[in-house]
């Protein structure tokens, strides 16, 4: 990253949103000389305590952004998966070559450690972080925005990027045409914890309505998820009772998911969340306003993908950006590059869900993971 071409079509960049796509952007944009400021509405800068599967074209994009290394010191690099009944009967080895000769093949950080990661390349790339902030307004006017903060405060820059997420309020403000992200009908429930004595590389488990797989994301660290339609019911789950009710869940499955049932504690982190998406139409700029991750192409997990979408958008975003004569060509260009790409990701993740929830069969599953990873893994 330190010898990127320097972007001379923008000077300055606020960034609305400290989460893996703004930072993303934050890193790529400091490093090609732009001055960067980002803010956060959260005042501690914190990301929930799961772990995150980082495929192949993940474990590129971060290499192409300078933090492979970072990722295979502090999560797992695995050099595939293993696929599983339900119950624990070993079926095959998932056939998941590198995407690139001399990248690995798959692995899986904690979220708290790629945050930090993360968050220390942002400062180091001498970006300007503010939190417990956000916007309230933003004006394009002469090939700048002026932006309104939540403090009182004002500001103008040359570009602002919208990676506040799901609920973008960037979004809100300033693209009338976009709606929010819609249920699927299905929720994914994880428990983050120490890794099953025998489990080596990833594990998935089918065969049942319920699918489930296990990520490792450290020497000794795991999380397991567990795909279920979502229990619409008028209160959240509590804390306390997501504990029993993964347990409940997870009584039909054997192997190291059954291991994890067996041996999760109270003391561990459980997570229940109802899936939703949406691939937002076109355009996805407006002046000098453009969206990135979530808030423009949020996706359900069954591809484990809306992070490395997130991290090749900003990386796009700045090469576009060094590559153009102005920002307004950049951006049309950036969503030119991005948008059949994140479409097809949203689209297929919405799809292999709802043949889960049909209890379509697994042949026609498998083939539709495979033929996305197979398009995935063709350059960004
Ligand atoms: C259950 C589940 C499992 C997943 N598993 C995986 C996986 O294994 N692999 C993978 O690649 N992806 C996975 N994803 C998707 C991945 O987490 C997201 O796609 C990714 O985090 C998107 O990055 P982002 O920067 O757009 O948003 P985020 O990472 O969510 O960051 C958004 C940031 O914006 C901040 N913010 C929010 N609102 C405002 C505001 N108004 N003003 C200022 N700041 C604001 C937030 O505090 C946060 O820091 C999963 C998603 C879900 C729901």
């Amino acid at each position: 990253m330190n010898n990127q071409p320097h972007i001379t079509a923008i000077r300055s960049a606020l960034v609305v949103g400290g989460g893996i796509g703004g930072m993303a952007a934050a890193i790529a944009l400091a490093t090609r000389g732009v001055k960067v400021e980002l803010i956060d509405i959260d005042p501690e800068w914190r990301v929930y305590g799961a772990g995150i599967s980082i495929i192949g074209p993940t474990l590129r994009a971060y290499r192409d952004l300078g933090m492979l290394e970072d990722i295979e010191r502090d999560g797992a690099i695995c050099a595939g998966s293993r696929i599983f009944l339900f119950n624990g009967m070993y079926l095959r080895d998932l056939d998941e070559p590198p995407v690139e000769a001399g990248l690995p093949a798959t692995g899986g950080i904690m979220r708290p450690l790629l945050h930090k990661i993360m968050q220390r390349r942002v400062i180091a790339a001498g970006v300007d972080v503010r939190l417990a902030i956000t916007v309230d307004a933003l004006a394009n006017r002469d090939h700048g925005v002026d932006v309104d903060f939540s403090d009182g405060s004002h500001g103008r820059y040359d570009l602002v990027i919208g990676a506040d997420s799901i609920r973008s309020r960037v979004r809100e403000i300033a693209f009338a045409h976009m709606a929010e992200p819609e249920r699927t009908g299905q929720a994914c429930w994880r428990v983050a914890m120490a890794k099953p004595p025998t489990l080596e590389k990833g594990e998935m488990f089918f065969g049942h309505r319920y699918t489930a797989g296990i990520t490792r994301c450290g020497a000794d660290r795991v999380y397991l998820w567990l795909l279920t339609p979502h229990e619409a019911r008028e209160t959240h789950f509590a804390d306390d009772e997501l504990y029993d009710a993964m347990k409940t869940r997870l009584a039909d499955f054997g192997g190291n998911a059954g291991w994890i049932r067996d041996t999760m504690t109270r003391d561990d982190w459980v997570n229940y969340r109802p899936l939703e998406a949406k691939i937002q139409p076109r355009p996805w700029s407006d002046g000098r306003i453009v969206l990135l991750g979530d808030a423009v192409h949020a996706t359900t997990p069954h591809l484990a993908s809306g992070a490395g979408m997130a991290v090749e958008s900003a990386i796009v975003l700045a090469e576009e950006l060094g590559r153009a004569a102005t920002a307004e060509d950049a951006l049309l260009a950036y969503e030119e590059r991005r948008f059949d790409r994140c479409r097809d990701i949203v689209e297929t993740s919405i799809a292999i869900g709802a043949a889960q929830l049909a209890s379509g069969p697994p042949e026609q599953i498998g083939a539709m993971i495979g033929g996305a990873m197979h398009r995935l893994a063709a350059p960004y």
